[in-house]
């Protein structure tokens, strides 16, 4: 029940109305049994921080970051936590009696995955289909957990050099055109295969990446960050060809886990806020 006493959490996005984070974060919060409530912020660009101020004076506990707000927000902010900082976008603000400071929990939402299913990636070489902006999330966990290399399989090289560049600091970071013979050598050592890339994802589903199941290492885990459909044609492909895989439902829940716990410090249950995704997704 909402009292006066109930603290408030939201999502910032624009558009906002699509946004599965409201689903997921308040079954959790029911299901924790905890005094929040969380709802779908609707911030146009030219509102962004008018919005931070409204928000912060509404002594609002924290908020979700979304599209196209998750860079745009970072200068607003008192302080931003290094990951935040290197992936270059905040998708969690926490608001302590007026000062904010912005996290990154897409890259733990990311990583929860492969450890809850004991993937161990140190000294590994795992291959990244596409390198927009969830791969940056995606590259900086991979790096955090001693991935040996991390290789950026793409469609237009020169335009991924740069990222491979900027993250080059915190680990081996190469980038090879996703047909040519070079990423056909590093897909058959490689301990995991991600697609990033928005192919596969409804409405355009028969859409998939070039990747040759035959040059694949068979023991390769196939993760695709997508959640609609459950399975894409990428995912599928890969199970049919032996592959353990895994779609983008719980890096979805994971990250709002995640920011549930810097909001409130409870150990939110992540089953619930799976089933309560794949609910509305359904
Ligand atoms: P993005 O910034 O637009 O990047 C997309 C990447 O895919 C770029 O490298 C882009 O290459 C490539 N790409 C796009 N269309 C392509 C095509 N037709 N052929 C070949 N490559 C193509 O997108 P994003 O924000 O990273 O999101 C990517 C996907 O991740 C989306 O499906 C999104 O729903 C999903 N996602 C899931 C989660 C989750 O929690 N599960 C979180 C974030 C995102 P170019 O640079 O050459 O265009």
């Amino acid at each position: 029940m909402i009292t006066g006493r109930t603290q408030n959490l939201g999502v910032i996005g624009w558009p906002i109305a699509h946004s599965l984070s409201p689903v997921i974060q308040n079954a959790a919060i029911e299901a924790a049994g905890v005094d929040y409530n969380y709802t779908a912020l609707p911030v146009a660009p030219e509102n962004l921080a008018a919005a931070v101020a409204g928000l912060k004076a509404l002594n609002y506990r924290g908020w979700n970051v979304t599209i196209p707000h998750k860079a745009a927000i970072m200068p607003l902010l008192d302080e931003v936590d290094k990951a935040a900082e290197i992936i270059g976008a905040v998708n969690t603000v926490i608001n302590d009696n007026g000062r904010l400071t912005g996290y990154n929990t897409d890259y733990l939402g990311f990583m929860g995955a492969l450890n809850s299913r004991k993937i161990d990636l140190a000294g590994k070489t795992a291959v990244l289909l596409g390198a927009g902006g969830a791969a940056r999330a995606v590259i900086w966990g991979l790096l955090q957990a001693g991935t040996a290399e991390v290789v950026l399989a793409v469609r237009n090289p020169a335009k991924a050099q740069p990222l491979a560049e900027e993250f080059s600091p915190y680990g081996k970071v190469t980038v090879c055109h996703w047909t040519e013979d070079l990423c056909a050598e590093q897909l058959k050592k490689c301990s995991l295969l991600v697609n990033t890339t928005p192919l596969g994802m409804t409405p355009k589903v028969e859409a998939c990446p070039p990747v040759d199941w035959s040059t694949v290492n068979p023991d390769a885990f196939v993760y695709d960050i997508i959640y609609t459909p459950a399975e894409t044609r990428f995912l599928r492909e890969a199970r049919e060809h032996g592959h353990a895989v895994v779609n983008g439902e719980e890096m979805l829940a994971g990250q709002g886990a995640e920011a549930l716990k810097l909001w409130t410090g409870i150990q939110p249950d992540l089953g619930c806020m799976q089933k309560a995704l794949r609910k509305a997704l359904s």
